[in-house]
């Protein structure tokens, strides 16, 4: 034991506790260069929600199979690899290996590339194409559950599918990382004052996702990172370039042999007239008019898009400080076509029109947050 004293002792500080010090040095980020004369467009599109989720299921129409896969509020950019494939199983069964793919979004493009990688020649049938479509509006980034579905009215069935659908799509897109398809893994900080390691009093029992799909996080504590609060969540994020993602995907469809009609439907006896029998429905919110469904709403979006700036390559989800509980979060993602600036959602809302207190609630927060980390990293 005296041994051991000694060896103890001699390892000890003589001095009083010393003061706890920065666990890792101070992160260095440049600020994004924010101010009104920087902004070079403001973008709008219409998310289609569905409070109960995606429809993902076979039908028929007139003997032929139609195999909707629509409805994918503001995951669709996430989990569009993953109800593409589980499209495709359900037209497999058929013995033709032709179909008709309604919808050219993401959702129309990847269901027709998965429909091609199993042998079936397809032809999109779509009222627009890229970059007329509301996946050409999204943010976009890994966001598998956002705007997805009222918590309520989930069911054990549509559980499962989302989550084989987030399984394959985060593994298929991860495969696609690149320039070529502008798809890219990314630091995203969150600015809190609350402790993050602190455990929720209230835990979500039944989550929709696993926490491996979220990514790895890190907690910054203060004096680790250039915010004002006192620490900082870091997770490492996918982020999608739409405007890239979205060509390099009609481009692989077109040199796979696939055509395009510019084609609108109104109801689903046009859709019956087509020459295809399997047919996949990717409308998004087109669905809720051809097929009269009740549930589909708009959550409409809004991009305030700033001047790209190369330097910033990391994002940020929220401000810091609670905003108030009426107006919604926000966030900034940065890609080679602009600084995307994001936090809008107005349930049921149609129009198209720039909603203009929502762009200065949007662009003021990001200038507070980018203002007060500039002075954060002068002192
Ligand atoms: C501001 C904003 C931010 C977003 N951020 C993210 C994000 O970070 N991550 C994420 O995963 N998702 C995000 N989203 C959501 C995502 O954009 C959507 O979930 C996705 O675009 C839906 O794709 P879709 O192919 O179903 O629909 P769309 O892209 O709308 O495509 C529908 C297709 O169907 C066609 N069509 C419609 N009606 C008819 C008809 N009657 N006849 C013929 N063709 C028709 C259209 O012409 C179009 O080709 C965001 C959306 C917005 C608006």
């Amino acid at each position: 034991m005296a041994a051991l004293g000694f060896a103890l002792e001699g390892c000890a500080p003589t001095t009083a506790k010393p003061q706890l010090a920065p666990k890792r040095p101070q992160l260095r980020l440049p600020p994004v260069n924010i101010s009104y004369d920087r902004i070079i467009r403001t973008t709008i599109g219409l998310r289609p929600h569905r409070p109960s989720g995606f429809v993902l299921k076979a039908d028929k129409l007139d003997g032929k199979t139609l195999i909707h896969n629509f409805g994918h509020g503001g995951s669709g950019m996430s989990l569009s690899w993953g109800t593409a494939s589980m499209a495709t199983d359900l037209a497999l069964p058929h013995t033709e290996r032709k179909a008709a793919v309604l919808g050219s979004g993401v959702v129309g493009l990847t269901s027709a590339r998965e429909l091609q990688r199993h042998g079936f020649d397809v032809t999109i049938y779509a009222a627009t194409v890229p970059p007329d479509t509301t996946s050409n509006m999204s943010l976009a980034g890994w966001t598998p559950t956002s705007g997805l579905v009222d918590n309520q009215l989930r069911t054990t069935e549509w559980d499962l599918q989302v989550r084989q659908a987030a399984r394959i799509a985060y593994r298929r897109l991860q495969l696609l990382a690149g320039s070529h398809y502008g798809v890219s893994w990314i630091k995203q900080y969150q600015p809190t004052d609350n402790d993050p390691s602190t455990p929720n009093p209230n835990p979500n029992p039944n989550p929709i996702l696993p926490l491996e799909l979220q990514g790895p996080r890190v907690v910054l504590g203060p004096g680790e990172h250039p915010f004002q609060t006192r620490y900082c969540v870091e997770r490492d994020e996918m982020r999608i370039e739409p405007s890239i993602y979205l060509d390099a995907l009609m481009t692989d469809f077109l040199n796979w042999g696939g055509k395009v009609v510019i084609r609108k439907f109104a109801s689903p006896a046009e859709i019956a007239t087509l020459s295809e029998n399997v047919i996949v429905n990717c409308t998004g919110l087109g669905a809720k008019e051809i097929f009269k469904d009740p549930e589909l709403v708009p959550l409409k979006g809004q991009l305030v898009v700033l001047i790209p700036q190369a330097e910033i390559n990391y994002g940020t989800n929220g401000i810091g400080r609670q905003l108030p509980p009426d107006s919604g979060f926000v966030h900034m993602m940065p890609r080679s076509d602009g600084i995307i600036l994001g936090g809008t959602s107005i349930r049921d809302n149609w129009s198209l029109d720039v909603e203009e207190k929502e762009r200065q609630r949007v662009v003021d927060l990001h200038i507070e947050l980018f203002n007060s980390m500039r002075s954060a990293r002068r002192t």
